[in-house]
């Protein structure tokens, strides 16, 4: 038996709902196939650790992830708390301390979900973005000054190195180069920013080189969103900057259905520290604590951890039980215009993998 061993940390708002749920479905999964078991060790980090501790997660946290199989999480935000100090605090501090520097995000449109695209048909939208996760904008160079007074002034620096642009356009070749198409589109925006992306389109040409089966091609960051949305099928996968990938992926999911269906993988590739998976919408407070969240984004997270960790057929399992679901209208959570409540949905998926 393979037992997997996973820091499951939920973080704030509904993902304290979320991970939970996910963890009943791993479990049952293991319960079907008892040659894999996870064990689970929980981090109460986020939000209310904060207000008790004033940080997000202990300075020596990483120790206790670092011989991890992978990293569940949930979300991190709190109405009451910057969220500099929320995103900064913990999330960041694990891809970057992990230098997770591939953030995949798959867009698909699931069966029996609606887009707001009238005219996308079923598999004209199938999309992975690749998000460069450790360097770019948010880098975290910069400062203040004079706070407060007239002369103030603030900085945001994006620092783009060679080494961080190579590998993550490496990867995102190479990940094109796995999937049916074999397209990729390399978002830019060279024509304003004229140094550091200058690079980067300079090494999507040198990488490209090394994949030649792969076609691709270049958009500027705000002619990709319309493109997204006018001629979907024209993309395939797509690779940006941390903060061009960061926009892009929120529009991504927006237009797959809903922001609770969307997951994300943050993904070392040479598998130095363990990666961390977890769905792209945050903590959504509005809704927490009523048993409303839509807890798809999460289990199809679990689905990318399941893959990465090699356990392909599982991973597949899975996602089959979840796509079953997402196919019964009956099944919707509201943020897909539906009435079910989060636990509807975890119990109908644990059933399909139960069969
Ligand atoms: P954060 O500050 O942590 O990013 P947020 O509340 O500003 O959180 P999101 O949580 O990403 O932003 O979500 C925006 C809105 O989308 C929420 O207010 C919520 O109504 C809806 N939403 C997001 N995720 C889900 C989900 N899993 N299920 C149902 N609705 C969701």
């Amino acid at each position: 038996m393979k037992t997997y061993k996973i820091a499951s940390i939920p973080g704030d708002g509904i993902g304290k709902e979320v991970i939970p749920e996910c963890e009943k479905v791993l479990n049952a999964l293991s319960k079907k196939h008892p040659e894999v078991a996870f064990q689970f060790e929980h981090f109460d980090w986020g939000g209310d650790y904060y207000r008790k501790y004033g940080i997000m997660m202990p300075d020596d946290g990483l120790e206790p992830l670092r011989s991890k199989d992978a990293i569940l999480f949930g979300s991190a935000g709190d109405p009451k708390i910057p969220d500099h100090i929320t995103l900064w605090g913990l999330r960041l501090k694990i891809c970057q301390g992990f230098d997770q520097y591939a953030n995949v995000r798959p867009t698909r449109i699931l069966p029996g979900i609606e887009t707001p695209l009238r005219n996308c048909k079923p598999g004209q939208l199938d999309w992975v973005i690749v998000r460069e996760n450790s360097e770019g904008e948010y880098s975290g160079v910069g400062g203040r000054a004079h706070q407060g007074h007239p002369i103030e002034v603030a900085s945001d620096m994006s620092i783009m190195t060679r080494v961080g642009v190579e590998r993550v356009q490496r990867f995102a070749f190479k990940l094109a180069q796995s999937r049916p198409r074999k397209h990729l589109t390399v978002i830019t925006k060279s024509n304003a920013q004229r140094h550091g992306m200058v690079m980067w389109d300079e090494i999507a040409n040198i990488v490209a080189k090394d994949f030649p089966d792969v076609t691709w091609d270049k958009e500027l960051v705000d002619a990709a969103t319309a493109r997204m949305v006018n001629r979907p099928e024209s993309l395939d996968t797509i690779v940006a900057t941390n903060l061009h990938a960061d926009v892009l992926s929120d529009l991504a999911a927006a237009l797959a259905g809903s922001l609770g269906i969307a997951p994300t993988a943050n993904l070392d590739p040479e598998r130095r520290y363990p990666s961390m998976f977890e769905p792209i919408h945050g903590s959504a407070f509005d809704i927490m604590g009523k048993g409303l969240a839509n807890p798809i984004g999460t289990f199809w997270s679990a689905v990318m951890m399941l893959d990465f960790l090699g356990e392909k057929a599982l991973g597949a399992k899975l996602m089959a039980a979840i796509e079953k679901v997402t196919a019964n209208p009956k099944l919707h959570t509201r943020d897909l215009g539906g009435t079910a409540m989060m636990s509807d949905v975890t119990n109908a998926v644990i059933e399909e993998i139960s069969k």
